[in-house]
């Protein structure tokens, strides 16, 4: 069965590249399929939004799947400078987190506690134990990252996934008398 559905499937229609059965890819307005590579190197274009219906199941809001396949080809080719734009708006951070919503966990004994940062990678890459700095009301704090999770609609999810450029994501990390909430940001340099 899998064989049958790569041939379904077929290939990237920007890069060329098989699908590969267990791989994610976007299908855009005019029924092309892209690559999840080529999703990832223009979602920073095109953040992806997730809201909760009543039952708590997700929902996707990417706006990929509206674009046609000559609008995906020309982002494909532009996402570079468009990247290079964010970061000089951005004070030239190598990568920058916008935080939308932040839960807090005690850390146990004597450890400090724990913060749930949930937001959206504006650009550049998150991953655990990157060292980072958190940017709130003017101060700046040296934070190192423990883990990338994905949201729930109770904020930050028991799962890992990737903090890549447009992608909504909780990044975890713990700390003494840190201050985090909406509209702060977290920046690697
Ligand atoms: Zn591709």
């Amino acid at each position: 069965m899998a064989n049958v559905k790569t041939i379904e499937r077929g290939i990237c229609s920007l890069c060329g590249r098989a699908l590969l059965p267990n791989e994610g890819y976007c299908t855009l307005r005019d029924g092309s399929h892209i690559c999840s590579l080529c999703v990832s190197k223009i979602r920073v274009m095109h953040p992806l939004t997730l809201t909760w219906d009543k039952k708590g199941n997700e929902v996707k809001h990417d706006p990929i799947i509206e674009l046609s396949l000559e609008e995906a080809g020309k982002d494909l080719k532009n996402a570079i400078a468009y990247t290079e734009e964010l970061r000089a708006k951005y004070d030239h951070h190598n990568a920058v987190f916008m935080v939308e919503s932040v839960t807090t966990e005690k850390g146990g004994f004597l450890k400090p506690p724990v913060i749930y940062a949930c937001g959206r990678v504006i650009y550049g890459c998150f991953d655990p134990e990157d060292k980072a700095r958190l940017l709130h009301n003017g101060s700046a704090s040296d934070i190192t990252l423990t883990d990338i999770r994905k949201l729930a609609s109770y904020g930050a999810s028991g799962f890992d996934c990737q903090g890549t450029g447009g992608k909504p994501c909780a990044i975890v990390f713990s700390g003494k008398n840190l201050a985090c909430e909406a509209g702060d940001l977290i920046v690697k340099d």
